[in-house]
């Protein structure tokens, strides 16, 4: 792939990754071109220009994006991401993502993705607020129970989701849950909907490791990201008897080869004053870079995109990397970890946990009747077991890796079910 350069550093592109590996399934599927083009593109992209009256009196002005990338299986589903690095084909790329997603785990959505640039770390909580509910307004005719379903992402969380059915419940009259989901559990949202990403990455985890005959006492694993799904995938691996020698956020990486205590990592970066793992104790400080080259049974990256390039590829040591993160992996990397015979759990699959009870949260609101923890957290872990099995055995009968199995089943139905839809 082509990546620009940046004062030296190369930068890659999301959607480029993406068009590669959707490029790679077409041929693999023998699809017809035209549909090809039908799915290689969004449905819709809205942008809005958001003023935003700050603190201290200052009138702000943030790019905000609702990508529809299909709609083909149902409404479109996908989450809302603040971050300063937020760019259309970023959202474009998770927007496809999420088609795919929903398609593997066999939900009855479309795909849809938005974002905000912007540093939610440096704003108050009375200017998010301002943010969030202007974004609603301004995407009150994409968002929908029954056409566009938002939910959080990376720098969201439920308290920017109750902002957003809130203001959406005001424009509409009258009270819309399902409009949003990983909401407060009070406002409608689901039990288990927290850990719900993480918790997938943990079963993805356990199933690769049973097919490589490897077994979780004595394995190793190393996590890259420690927010919702980082943490989450961490303790929950942890309790699969899997030592985590590593952990890192934005503040950078903490090694100790004789295990962290993930427990009281969580409880350190919620008392912490910026919410990181800043200062943590009883670890190596290393960088995320290095992090990502340590030695270990299983990497999870779960931060943010294209951290394993073909510039660190070769240096990865992990028997089998699973994708908490949406896109960490370049395109041209995808080849170097094939041919050191790593097996890698694509994003698409290893994080779909959380649209899955995204969903469950969906069906809950629009029943008015609510699940035990228990019974989501059960058929989560059945529908995220039974999509990891049809990839893993696509790919053998395909002899392909596991995430152009992946794109490989994702595609062929939204494929069918756009030509049966027919309309063109
Ligand atoms: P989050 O905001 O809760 O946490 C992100 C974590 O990444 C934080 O610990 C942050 O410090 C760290 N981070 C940020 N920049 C970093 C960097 N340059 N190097 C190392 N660490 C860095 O976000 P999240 O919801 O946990 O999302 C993480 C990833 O998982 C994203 O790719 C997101 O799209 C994906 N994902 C999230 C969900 C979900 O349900 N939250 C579902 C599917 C996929």
């Amino acid at each position: 792939m082509t990546a620009s350069m940046n004062s030296g550093t190369p930068v890659y592109n999301p959607l480029e990754s993406m068009n590669r590996r959707f490029d790679a399934a077409v041929e693999v599927l023998g699809l017809d071109v035209q549909f090809a083009n039908v799915l290689r593109v969004p449905d819709k992209v809205v942008m809005a220009n958001i003023p935003v009256t700050m603190d201290d009196g200052t009138i702000q002005v943030f790019e905000g994006y609702r990508v529809v990338h299909s709609h083909h299986l149902g409404p479109s589903k996908g989450g809302i991401r603040y971050s300063m690095d937020v760019n259309l084909d970023e959202v474009k790329a998770l927007a496809a993502w999420m088609t795919w997603k929903c398609a593997i785990v066999n939900i009855p959505y479309g795909g849809a993705k938005g974002g905000i640039k912007c540093n939610p770390r440096a704003m108050s909580k009375g200017e998010l607020e301002r943010l969030t509910r202007a974004y609603t307004r301004a995407m009150k005719d994409v968002f929908g129970p029954e056409t566009d379903i938002p939910a959080p992402d990376m720098g969201t969380g439920q308290q920017e989701m109750a902002w957003i059915v809130d203001e959406y419940s005001k424009i509409n009259g009258k009270n819309a849950w399902a409009v949003v989901t990983g909401k407060p559990i009070v406002l409608g949202g689901s039990l288990g909907r927290v850990e719900a990403t993480g918790r997938g990455v943990m079963v993805s985890t356990r199933s690769a490791l049973a097919k490589m005959g490897i077994k979780p006492n004595g394995a190793t694993c190393v996590v890259q990201g420690f927010g919702n799904v980082g943490s989450i995938s961490a303790k929950l691996i942890s309790q699969m008897g899997v030592k985590i020698i590593a952990i890192s956020d934005i503040s950078g990486g903490y090694y100790n080869e004789d295990g962290i205590d993930v427990n009281a990592a969580i409880d350190f970066v919620a008392k912490s004053e910026n919410r990181t793992l800043e200062g943590f104790p009883n670890a190596k400080n290393i960088s995320n870079g290095e992090l990502l080259e340590l030695e270990c049974t299983v990497l999870v990256p779960a931060a943010m995109e294209d951290q394993i390039t073909p510039e660190n590829a070769h240096k990865i040591r992990a028997k089998l990397i699973v994708e908490g993160a949406n896109g960490p992996t370049t395109a041209d990397a995808d080849a170097i970890l094939d041919a050191k015979g790593i097996l890698v759990v694509p994003d698409i699959l290893a994080n779909a946990g959380g649209v899955t009870v995204s969903y469950f949260e969906w069906v809950q609101n629009r029943l008015g009747y609510y699940w035990t923890e228990e019974r989501v957290n059960r058929r989560a872990d059945r529908v995220m077991k039974a999509a990891f099995d049809t990839i893993y055995n696509t790919s053998e009968k395909h002899k392909v890796n596991m995430r152009l199995a992946a794109y490989v089943v994702a595609l062929d139905k939204v494929a069918t079910t756009l030509k049966l839809r027919g309309s063109f």
